[in-house]
């Protein structure tokens, strides 16, 4: 079990989670609604360069939205495709990317350099 913490003040950003391999195509609705998330829940993925840790979007308790509603633009849920839009709870600095969209992945995408995270895995 794992729980990825904050790099500026040491809060814990997820849940305990293990790690865990991406769910794999399922059909997009045809209505404006979100995909199944990417991953199960209590379960994480680094990507391939080690500089994101994919997560399912229940499993970060310790962030909160992007105070800059520019962050947050989106149709049903928030795209992602402007930045960080997820920010520590704790100091507000930004340590994650949710897509959570009609028309795109449903994941959270933590920045592993904002993040306790080993290096590589
Ligand atoms: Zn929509
Ligand atoms: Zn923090």
């Amino acid at each position: 079990m794992t729980i990825f913490c904050c790099v500026n003040c040491g809060q814990s950003l997820t849940s305990e989670v293990v790690p865990g391999e991406p769910l794999r195509g399922s059909e997009r609705p045809a209505t404006h609604e979100a995909v199944s998330p990417r991953m199960d829940a209590g379960t994480f993925k680094v990507n391939f360069d080690a500089s994101l840790l994919i997560l399912h979007p229940d499993d970060v308790p310790g962030t909160t939205p992007h105070p800059d509603p520019r962050r947050l633009s989106g149709c049903c849920g928030v795209a992602g495709q402007d930045g960080p839009n997820l920010v520590c709870s704790g100091c507000g600095v930004e340590v994650a990317t949710k897509e959570s969209d009609c028309w795109t992945d449903n994941f959270v995408a933590l920045i592993a350099a904002a993040t306790d995270a080993p290096a590589s895995e």
